[in-house]
């Protein structure tokens, strides 16, 4: 069984000055949790950033990140992924000191060695597995977001009870926090958003779509079949696997799963997984995304707006004017 952590020493991060560095979607819900449960928080911003008016409005003490990092001995990098390496070189590296911890919520930059702290620091992750505003929401619920905890340094022989206590800190140990490695968590992480949650689901979507448009049937139906009930659908894998799933629909639904299922995602779609897997093991995913942010992100941003014009967005977009409860959900 793996290691599955739900309480921790308290002590240890109270007695921490921790920096949050950032104010997203992660940001705000560790920089708020952590204050709820007595830690020592201070935000880092720049003088410019649109989110600081709300972090002080929450009652946190916002600091530029230079006096952030000045001030720490707890570091946590929640800037987005592509911008960490140039916070780290610029504000970070230079503010480290003897037995100061840097911690991160996803492995990118310290797996593929973007970022190398010295030997002297604690490099651990705390990987919340949900979007921030559900780390916050959960955790005023008197809940938590299971979370992930992994070492990359133990400077101080205690950087794994220092990355359970932040833990504890945000809410996540009351749902569990799961030991991994930064190797393990960077892949998988990479693996599951490529090929099945982001990439796989939305050319699986647009494909079924097409499909349909292209056999003369209603955009509207095409747009219902292949994408609006798709939140039904997972719902009750979500709720109780696929099983669940397959017991709530119909037998002929269910003899259609199982006997076309296997002809849509194939041997060769198996095979082209692998592949994708090949290429974040290899580095050449990490590579080819960080030479596209070199370049100013021109293919990117290309593909971006090809995705956006695509008719399935507009249809959809009348289509939800008519169930305007739906845009109440979207959080940040
Ligand atoms: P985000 O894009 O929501 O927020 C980033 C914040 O950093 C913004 O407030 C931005 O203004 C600020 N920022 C950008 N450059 C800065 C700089 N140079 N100095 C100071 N602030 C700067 O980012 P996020 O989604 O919260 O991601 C942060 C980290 O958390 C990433 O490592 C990400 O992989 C990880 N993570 C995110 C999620 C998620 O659900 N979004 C889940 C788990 C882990
Ligand atoms: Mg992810």
């Amino acid at each position: 069984m793996a290691n599955v952590y739900y309480d921790a020493d308290a002590a240890l991060i109270s007695a921490r000055k921790i920096a949050v560095l950032g104010y997203g979607s992660q940001g705000h819900a560790h920089a708020l949790n952590l204050k709820e449960s007595g830690a020592d928080v201070r935000v880092g911003l720049r003088p410019d950033s649109a989110s600081r008016s709300s972090a002080e409005a929450a009652g946190l003490s916002v600091v530029s990140p230079e006096q952030a990092c000045e001030e720490a001995d707890l570091i946590m990098v929640l800037v987005p992924d592509q911008t960490q390496k140039a916070l780290y070189d610029e504000v970070i590296e230079e503010r480290l000191s003897d037995g100061d911890a840097l911690f991160f919520a996803h492995g990118f930059n310290i797996h593929y060695g973007l970022i190398r702290p010295p030997a002297n620091v604690d490099v651990v992750m705390v990987a919340p597995k949900a979007p921030g505003h559900l780390v916050r929401r959960t955790y005023e619920e008197g809940g938590g977001t299971p979370a992930l905890v992994a070492v990359h340094q133990d400077a101080s022989g205690k950087a794994k009870e220092l990355g359970l206590s932040y833990a504890q800190g945000i809410g996540s140990t009351r749902a569990g926090v799961l030991e991994t490695t930064f190797r393990e968590e960077t892949e998988t992480d990479l693996f599951g958003e490529q090929a099945v949650l982001c990439g796989g689901l939305t050319s699986l979507i647009l494909a079924g779509y097409e499909t349909l448009v292209e056999a003369g049937y209603q955009p509207e139906s095409a747009y219902f079949e292949c994408l609006h009930e798709l939140k039904l659908i997972i719902d009750l894998i979500y709720e109780g696997g696929i099983s669940r799933m397959r017991y709530s629909i119909s037998d002929t639904a269910e003899y259609g799963d199982l006997t076309r299922g296997p002809r849509v995602v194939t041997e060769e779609t198996k095979a082209e997984m692998k592949r994708i897997l090949d290429e974040i093991q290899s580095g050449k995913f990490a590579t080819e995304w960080v030479l596209e942010n070199q370049a100013g992100r021109p293919h990117f941003e290309a593909l971006r707006r090809q995705g956006a014009e695509h008719p399935i967005e507009s249809v959809g977009a009348e289509l939800r004017q008519m169930m305007p409860w739906l845009g109440k959900k979207a959080g940040n």
